[in-house]
């Protein structure tokens, strides 16, 4: 299921494949978005946890370049096409991602995978996902 490219489902570019420790994600390299497949961000919060892959992650999310769209349409999973549900979370600071109900991928647009190091909101966006596994 991790295996092949996907194009970003907000502008269809082909994502690129990045490695952060043990853990392979997709990249868009015009947007900065992230997609995770479901399970890598549990695999990706052990990986966080080593100051070295952290510093990674945050250039990753600085290479972000566009602000945040409003988002007129939901966004189409990249693997099966699925309509995809936006989250919001705002206790502590904005966060915005989606998440496929059917595979349980999960795409975060550019500047919100950094704050995943932060281990409590972490914790909340868990939380708020309909898939737990
Ligand atoms: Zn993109
Ligand atoms: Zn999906």
């Amino acid at each position: 299921m991790t295996d092949g490219f996907i194009s970003c489902p907000k502008d269809a570019e082909p994502m690129e494949r990045i490695t952060l420790g043990t853990v392979a994600i997709d990249r868009c390299p015009a947007c900065g978005g992230v997609w995770l497949d479901r399970g890598e961000l549990d695999a990706l919060r052990r990986t966080l946890l080593k100051d070295e892959h952290r510093a990674t992650l945050d250039a990753l999310d600085e290479l972000g370049t566009r602000e945040p769209d409003e988002r007129p349409q939901p966004l189409l999973c990249p693997r099966d096409h699925t309509r995809m549900s936006t989250h919001r979370h705002h206790a502590q600071r904005h966060i915005e991602f989606d998440t496929c109900t059917k595979c349980g991928g999960m795409f975060f647009d550019a500047g919100e995978l950094s704050d995943l190091t932060e281990f409590t909101l972490f914790e909340r966006i868990r939380a708020m996902l309909p898939h737990r596994s």
